[in-house]
């Protein structure tokens, strides 16, 4: 007797959506993006214990005749492509014919549809995948799309489902993605009959963006720069260095329109902020990737949530560039709040002295500079080389003078901000063009000396200092192949490694500056972070690694007093570093508290 069989269609459909239909939120997406597909300029969605019981979509698309309707409830039937090579250039967010039977196989499935110019419309009941009713229906032109007790017949798949709140954010998640996606759509969404959002039709990501998370949020942006590459157009909003999340919620990336979650632009991402993003925190993007559909493959996966590039390290690349020269840019916002000069100093009088007698401001005791980076000076051995021009004057410069507001002032009708004073020995205040600043001076200095040693890297090269004794340590082949390919950087690096026979290596050397003990763990703790990042990003990245990890020791500690020229000059160096608000580990360096922000919280202004 033959053991095989053809399966029937409704198991066949059943089985299909046990990939496309995975809960209520996929049910969720793909409606709206047939509502998409069709025109829609409007879309409103409903949905009830967290789309378990009740999901509605309802469009004003183009709408489906009868024998459409019908096909469309039929595995493979899409209006969207008709051979494989449309595949190659779709742009259309659906184009599996998969979905409508998927979810009408798994729930009491029930659309009704119209064609703007028809005079009737069609109404089409299923359940189980079972069609019931075909009548006509006099709604509205346009979809209306209602998934009733999903999963009621594959109690396998209900047991997956998450409590109802959960399912009903990941709704709203799905919904976020393709409201910012699709900023010209307008969308309502109510959850259990309470309206979440009703979002406006409009023609920017901007108005979309504020619509839907406010204007604190849209402040904290930036437009990215669209990078010189002609063939990966990226643009959209990123925030600003200094703006995480504890998870990937607002970490948006579309690739040519389609919202894509992938390790490959995660990683980019990371990549792209690197210094500016806190460890195990995310970046808040929106960031739109337009590239020759041909050059990308969409049909990997049923829901459409990955994407494979036929060129990855092209995208990755102009990922990163586009969000560096972003995140650089606003750069100049800052040093253009500092550059308008700040207003005069009121409450001075001519003779009295106003700074100095901050009682933060430590005196100078003894010649010794209370900074520590002479002895950093030593350590890199790199005396007679261009030297640390941060803070520490000579003991001898500080003159009590030199804070007399009178002479002093006067010459700095430049100064772009005034120094208060030192709160808790560790942030300065000051004014400038703009308010309030706080700078937390140890986290300014740890950006500063990784500037500074990251220039002197790429200039010269790290010093490295012999292990006592070398050590031998064996590798998986996979990082033995990326050591391999590597050799020559990490020797920059000041990490004297070399092969020892096959997946075997030798270390002899360490970088001067790095307080390690097992060279091989390092080596593998080493290859597991880097290992991830781009082959074609700068090398000197590995290096930045360790100098973000050791600058932190080196960096004026919290309660170290700085003295008044020592301050400005930090103040100065950290204006003048390539991403000024934030330390080497994403952490903020200043905040700025606006004029308009203090006259609001006191009650001067509404
Ligand atoms: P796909 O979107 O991959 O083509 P679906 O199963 O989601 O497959 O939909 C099948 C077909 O039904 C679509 O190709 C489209 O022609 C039609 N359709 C689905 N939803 C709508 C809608 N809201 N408005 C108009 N046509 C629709
Ligand atoms: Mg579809």
């Amino acid at each position: 007797m033959s053991r095989i069989r053809l399966l029937p269609e409704t198991v066949a459909s059943q089985v299909a959506a046990g990939e496309v239909v995975e809960r209520p939120a996929s049910v969720v997406k793909e409606l709206v993006e047939n509502s998409i597909d069709a025109g829609a300029r409007k879309i409103e969605i409903l949905i009830r214990r967290g789309g378990i019981s009740f999901v509605r979509v309802i469009d004003d698309g183009c709408g489906m005749d009868r024998d459409d309707a019908l096909l469309s409830l039929e595995r493979h039937a899409t209006s969207k492509i008709r051979s494989v090579a449309d595949l190659e250039a779709v742009g259309t967010l659906g184009f599996r014919g998969e979905a409508l039977p998927s979810i009408a196989s798994v729930s009491r499935f029930r659309l009704t549809t119209r064609e703007p110019v028809a005079v009737a419309g069609t109404e089409i009941v299923v359940n189980g995948g079972k069609i019931d009713v075909v009548r006509d229906g006099g709604e509205a032109p346009g979809t209306q799309v209602e998934v009733r007790s999903l999963f009621y017949n594959v109690p396998a798949r209900r047991k997956f489902l998450r409590a109802e709140n959960t399912e009903s954010r990941n709704i709203e998640h799905q919904l976020h993605l393709q409201a910012i996606g699709h900023p010209q759509v307008a969308f309502t969404f109510a959850r259990d009959d309470r309206m979440i959002f009703q979002l406006p039709a409009t023609t920017t990501l901007t108005d979309r963006i504020r619509d839907l998370y406010g204007t604190e949020l849209l402040g904290r942006l930036l437009p990215v720069n669209d990078g010189d590459s002609s063939a990966i157009r990226i643009s959209g909003m990123i925030g600003r260095a200094g703006l995480s999340r504890q998870t990937r919620s607002q970490q948006l990336v579309f690739v040519n329109g389609r919202a894509i979650e992938s390790p490959l632009l995660t990683g980019a991402l990371r990549e792209g902020y690197h210094t500016a993003l806190m460890k195990g925190q995310y970046p808040v993007t929106f960031l739109f990737i337009e590239i020759d559909p041909g050059a990308v493959d969409v049909n990997v996966h049923p829901a459409k949530r990955e994407v494979r590039f036929r060129d990855p390290n092209g995208v990755r690349e102009a990922i990163v560039r586009a969000l560096q020269e972003t995140l650089a840019s606003s750069r100049e916002d800052w040093q253009e709040k500092f550059r308008a000069p700040a207003p005069a100093f009121t409450g001075a009088t001519a003779g009295q002295p106003v700074v100095p007698q901050r009682p933060s401001f430590s005196e100078p005791k003894g010649g010794s500079p209370p900074c520590e980076l002479p002895e950093l000076e030593r350590e890199f051995a790199l005396r007679g080389q261009r030297s640390i021009e941060t803070a520490t004057p000579a003991p001898e410069v500080f003159r009590r003078e030199q804070f007399e507001p009178g002479e002093d002032f006067k010459s700095r009708a430049d100064q772009q901000f005034q120094i208060i004073g030192i709160l808790n020995k560790l942030y300065v205040l000051m004014e400038n063009a703009d308010g309030l600043v706080l700078v937390d001076q140890h986290a300014a200095h740890e950006r500063i000396l990784f500037e500074e040693l990251r220039r002197r890297m790429e200039e010269q090269g790290v010093p490295s200092q012999k292990l006592l004794i070398t050590q031998t340590f064996e590798l998986v082949p996979r990082d033995a192949d990326w050591i391999e390919q590597n050799i020559a950087v990490l020797q920059k690096m000041g990490i004297g490694v070399e092969s020892f026979g096959p997946n075997t290596f030798k270390i002899d050397s360490l970088p001067g500056f790095l307080n390690v003990t097992d060279g091989a763990q390092f080596m593998r703790k080493v290859i597991d972070d880097l290992k991830s990042a781009s082959d074609r990003s700068s090398p000197l990245r590995l290096g930045e690694e360790m100098i973000a990890k050791t600058v932190c020791r080196h960096a004026v500690k919290a309660n170290d007093p700085l003295r008044y020229l020592e301050v400005e000059k930090l103040i100065r160096d950290l204006l003048d570093c390539d991403l000024p608000y934030c330390c080497p580990h994403g952490r903020p360096t200043m905040i700025q508290i606006s004029n308009a922000e203090l006259e609001k919280k006191f009650g001067r202004k509404v």
